[in-house]
């Protein structure tokens, strides 16, 4: 075991003291990391156990954090005190928020990350974190006790014990990559897929699917020609993740554009013979919304160029990431087909692109805490679950981790879909399971207007205070916050102001009589700050950023309170809590296949039973009165 300097301290597999761990956790990529620091916050003697501890926080695939409904998710990690967005902040060299120009709800937050300042700053928060422990070794094998985790086993044979474990082993379970012909084990390049683990898993009968997701080749940053491309800044000034950053440390750089051609589709074509997706070597199920080039190239055939967007890998590496090229043709096509791209004429090509197939747990085997029904215990978090993304795997993390911190208090960390994006995540994944790699978008979430990336931590971190994940300075600054903002709203409800006072200063309103109060102004009416100074200079002392919140809020609140009485229905329905092991071929009237739904799936509210696929309003009315009766 070598030790690395900023990186966490590796111990033996035993505390200090002699005692059992509370909690492993096994894996450290974004849902380790997060499972791990959330359990050590919330108290429990923590390990962290993962095959090489200088890999913990890679970055598999691109090297940005956020995006549309994935930077909703990293705020709300960071709410709960989560690592993701303050490493990211700490790491970006590119920020923008997507979807800028359109509603609040649905912009989405987005960092380019040096790769390597990413990894290097995931580990020394780690290493910064009381009570966590970091480990090297190959899980081989769960340990179980009376139907319950007791600990797991390494593959050169120690047992850990603990009373409950976390398992985030990503795309590692029985991993095989593909690049065109060639076939290897791996989970993920460079590193050995995990094959005992998963022959573990299956034998104590869990349902495994399998999934597979790609990566683009990586290109040498010398070797492309920038002249002739569109250079992408980022925002200025940029826009942390995190409530805690004051200021982005790093410069700032480009990204750049360019596109497939005609001849890059032709090259395509004609080699898709090779490509193991088309051959018929991989027939796993691949993220729908993250296709392979070779697959944008048959599914919109109509198309003769897609975006490719050049995202430096850090700022002194010598990569760059071709992102929306991903491929598993053989080499020679992968070469081909990157140089009939304008500006990478004659790129070189440092690593090849590689699809990646690997074993995954249906998650409806799991309850809304991220813990397997039939394995008390053991809880699964991140790609394991069926998920896709750093942003995804981070969220089930935190949650994971500090429910398996919780285990055994009488408490658990639950989040409904009217809580967080988390909450929405969760339940889809659990009551529906995860037939294709599944990723985070804003459409997915019913309340959008009331889950806004602005308002995480508004939204989350009392409920990880009260579950003891968050103390010292976050419970603290968010407290602060808190008393600002709702200091402010008072501050802009109580001005008011008639229409000709606000016309006479060059505010357009109607003149309808009817006073407005700064608050209105501001929301309904755009006033800016500027000019709400100019009636009421004590005004000036609010920040921008409460000020936008406050006519974000202003703006919607119509909606929003219309949104507050669905989502009052929606409690309802949660609060009629179904009892574990109900026996649903004693309820009357229910179809053979709705009660097969509902015996496999052991909903635990008449909600969540309603949002199985296939479960009718006529079967969920038979079910209501059942357990009413
Ligand atoms: P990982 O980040 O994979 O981490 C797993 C960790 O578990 C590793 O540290 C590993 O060493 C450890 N581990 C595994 N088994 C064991 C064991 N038995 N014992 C000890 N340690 C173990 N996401 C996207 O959103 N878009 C994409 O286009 C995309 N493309 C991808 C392409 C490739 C080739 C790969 C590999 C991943 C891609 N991803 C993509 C997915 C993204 O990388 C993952 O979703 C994310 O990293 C999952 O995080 P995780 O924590 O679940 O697992």
């Amino acid at each position: 075991m070598n030790r690395m300097r900023d990186a966490p301290v590796l111990v033996p597999v035993a505390p200090a003291d002699g005692a059992a761990f509370d909690v492993v956790v096994v894996g450290g990529g974004h849902a380790g990391c997060e499972a791990s620091a959330a359990a050590a916050r919330i108290g429990a003697r923590t390990l962290l156990l993962t095959h090489r501890a200088e890999t913990i926080g890679a970055m598999s695939c691109n090297p940005a954090i956020g995006g549309l409904g994935k930077g909703h998710l990293v705020r709300e990690v960071d709410a709960l005190d989560g690592l993701m967005g303050r490493v990211a902040d700490a790491a970006g060299i590119q920020f923008r928020v997507l979807n800028r120009s359109r509603g609040p709800a649905v912009r989405g937050p987005r960092a380019q990350a040096d790769r390597d300042r990413y990894r290097a700053a995931m580990q020394a928060a780690l290493a910064a974190q009381p009570g966590l422990a970091v480990a090297e070794a190959a899980v081989a094998d769960l340990v179980l006790s009376d139907g319950r985790i007791a600990g797991v086993r390494t593959e050169d044979g120690r047992a850990i014990t603990a009373p409950a474990v976390v398992l985030t082993t990503g795309t590692f379970l029985r991993g095989r990559i593909h690049i065109g012909e060639k076939t290897t084990e791996a989970g993920r390049f460079g590193d050995a897929p995990a094959t005992a683990l998963a022959q573990t898993l299956a034998r104590v009968g869990l349902p495994l699917g399998r999934l597979k997701t790609g990566t683009p080749p990586r290109l040498d940053r010398a070797s492309i020609d920038f002249a002739g491309l569109a250079a992408q800044p980022g925002d200025d000034p940029p826009e942390p993740f995190s409530a805690l950053t004051e200021r982005i440390p790093l410069p700032q750089v480009d990204c750049h554009l360019t596109a497939t051609t005609p001849e890059t589709h032709d090259i395509l074509r004609r080699n898709l013979h090779r490509s193991p997706m088309y051959s018929g070597r991989i027939d796993s199920t691949g993220p729908r919304y993250c296709p392979s080039v070779e697959d944008k190239v048959v599914r919109f055939a109509d198309r003769d160029s897609h975006t490719v967007f050049l995202e430096p890998e850090g700022l002194n590496s010598p990569l760059v990431y071709p992102n929306g090229i991903s491929t598993s043709m053989p080499e020679d096509v992968q070469i081909a087909m990157v140089r009939s791209i304008p500006g990478l004429e004659r790129a070189n090509i440092v690593r090849p692109g590689y699809a990646i197939e690997y074993d995954y747990v249906d998650p409806r085997a799991l309850a809304p805490t991220l813990e397997l029904r039939r394995i008390p215990g053991l809880f699964l978090a991140g790609q394991i679950n069926g998920t896709t993304g750093y942003e995804e795997a981070a969220a089930q993390g935190i949650f994971a981790g500090a429910n398996a911190a919780l285990a055994g208090t009488g408490q658990a960390l639950v989040l409904s879909r009217a809580d967080a994006y988390l909450g929405v995540m969760v339940d889809d994944l659990v009551t529906r399971g995860a037939p294709e790699p599944y990723r985070m978008f804003t459409s997915r979430a019913e309340y959008r207007l009331r889950l806004r990336a602005d308002n995480a931590e508004e939204r989350l971190t009392a409920v990880g205070v009260r579950c003891g994940l968050i103390s010292g300075v976050r419970a603290r600054a968010a407290e602060e916050r808190r008393r600002a903002f709702a200091a402010a709203h008072e501050a802009l409800a109580s001005r008011w102001i008639t229409p000709s006072q606000a016309a006479a200063a060059g505010l357009p309103i109607r003149q309808d009589g009817v006073r407005r109060s700064a608050l209105e102004l501001l929301g309904n009416n755009n006033a800016t700050a500027a000019q709400l100074c100019g009636f009421w200079p004590e005004l000036g002392a609010i920040s921008v950023p409460v000020l936008e919140r406050l006519a974000v809020d202003q703006r919607y609140s119509t909606y929003l309170e219309r949104q507050e009485a669905d989502i009052a229905a929606f409690h309802r329905d949660e609060a009629l809590a179904l009892p574990p092991g109900l026996d649903y071929a004693a309820v009357p009237g229910l179809s053979i296949e709705v009660r097969t739904k509902l015996q496999a799936a052991q909903p635990a509210s008449l909600g969540a039973a309603a949002r199985i696929p296939g479960i009718t309003p006529a079967a969920v009315t038979r079910l209501l009165a059942h357990v009413r009766a």
